[in-house]
């Protein structure tokens, strides 16, 4: 569920007109609701109370620094994966010490940085990375505190570039040899083996991959705590939102019209599913939701530039562009597009909706049904909260969008649009060329 919908024709994200928005910081605009992700944390916590939770935002998803302060207002950790998120954190004011610190490529220097910084637990992904945390934890006089990330080789059934959890991905290490790793971790003088870590995949909209990796690695979990003594058993993320009915998704008489067993993944599903089987630990349990959280409460606002009309095919070609929303090119992903001003008067139209890079690929949607649109006018991407501004990129020297929070009835830019100014502050044209 979410906080975007039509109050007469125009489209609001919580009590704001975001046409009013669009004219007023210009386009491409990402803009956030910050009662949907509060909402959206409070129903995964809430359905996963009878554990003992710890809540690590995958801030992956969104990074902006606002949206950090919020969920860190809320109560929840980070999982981070670079030196520069970790910054973030710091930067948003909250503190790390509750936050997690995955990825297969920690440098020196991020690992110190995480250790300085009294990071909660680093996610370790293979047996080099082990050896090296051990050593710049020695170097400074720390003892690292670490999970293993192991993979359960679970089929998530989601796109081929979003599946962690298979024997041949790059990620973790796997259950059959997983003992032997966590043996030369407790041989490490450095190490301290605080828990263990999996994460099968993301947009996962059905909870029986989740169940099958938990029931499948449980066995493993209870020895570690009795040999190691772990105190926490963190299962990822991965919970799926809904792409295709978005705006419709909003209303929970949507949810109830799904019928049972085509129902996408809800928290309470999700809680109802695994606490059960995670209750027995005794662990503490670490969450590493990202797009759960941020997905629905995000939309990206472009303004139709042209509307080209073929004998073939229709093109709408809008300001926002692969660079500022690539998940439609990197991951063939739908997006629902949808005026801010719905007309029902006028006729639907079926066109290509495109945007301005010198690419192919740089396509939204193809024969999309579209209420017939002019020059000027502004649609919203849904569901673009999660790796939309921050898998953007300035391809074809297109400055990095705005960004908007909105809260009730007030709003505020917690982004600037990128001006020129700064895109190229940092280049410099060589002696021996000028
Ligand atoms: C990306 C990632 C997540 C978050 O995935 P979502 O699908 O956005 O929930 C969680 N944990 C790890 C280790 C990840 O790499």
């Amino acid at each position: 569920m979410h906080h975007f919908r039509y109050t007469g024709n125009e489209l609001h994200c919580e009590s704001v007109t975001l046409a009013e928005v669009a004219r007023l910081y210009g386009t491409p605009t990402y803009v956030y609701s910050a009662a949907t992700m509060a909402d959206n944390y409070t129903r995964l916590a809430r359905s996963l109370s009878g554990l003992d939770v710890q809540v690590c935002y995958a801030m992956k998803a969104n990074s902006a620094l606002a949206i950090l302060r919020h969920f860190a207002n809320l109560g929840a950790a980070f999982d981070l994966v670079s030196g520069g998120e970790l910054r973030r954190v710091l930067a948003a004011g909250a503190n790390v010490k509750r936050s997690v610190f995955a990825g297969v490529g920690k440098t020196n220097e991020e690992i110190e940085l995480a250790l300085r910084s009294g990071i909660f637990s680093f996610h370790v992904e293979s047996e080099p990375e082990m050896a090296r945390i051990n050593h710049v934890a020695g170097r400074l006089g720390f003892k690292a505190p670490i999970a293993i990330r192991i993979n359960p080789d679970v089929d998530a059934h989601t796109h081929a570039k979003i599946t962690t959890g298979k024997s041949d991905n790059k990620f973790g290490i796997p259950l059959k040899v997983a003992g032997a790793a966590y043996e030369a971790a407790s041989k490490y003088p450095n190490l301290h083996i605080k828990g263990v870590q999996m994460h099968i995949g993301s947009q996962l909209t059905d909870v029986a991959p989740f169940v099958e990796a938990v029931r499948k690695v449980s066995p493993f979990v209870a020895d570690l705590k009795a040999r190691y003594g772990i105190d926490y058993f963190s299962i990822g993320g991965g919970i799926g939102i809904v792409y295709r009915d978005a705006l419709a998704s909003g209303s929970a008489e949507w949810w109830d019209a799904q019928p049972a067993g085509q129902r996408p993944l809800t928290p309470e599903a999700y809680g109802a599913a695994l606490v059960p089987l995670l209750q027995p630990l005794g662990l503490k349990i670490l969450l590493e939701p990202g797009r759960f959280l941020v997905g629905n409460a995000g939309v990206l606002l472009s303004r139709v530039e042209y509307v080209k009309r073929g004998s073939a095919k229709n093109f709408v070609i809008v300001d926002a562009a692969m660079n500022d929303l690539v998940r439609p090119a990197m991951y063939d992903a739908f997006h629902e597009i949808v005026p801010l001003h719905r007309d029902t008067s006028r006729a639907a139209m079926v066109a290509d909706i495109v945007g301005p890079v010198c690419e192919s690929g740089d396509c939204f949607a193809k024969e999309r049904s579209i209420q017939q649109l002019g020059e000027g006018e502004y649609v919203a991407f849904l569901s673009a909260g999660a790796y939309g501004y921050t898998m953007a990129s300035r391809y074809n020297t297109r400055g990095m969008a705005a960004e908007v929070l909105v809260k009730g009835s007030t709003f505020e830019l917690i982004h600037d649009r990128e001006s020129f100014e700064t895109m190229i502050v940092n280049e410099h044209v060589p002696a021996f060329l000028k």
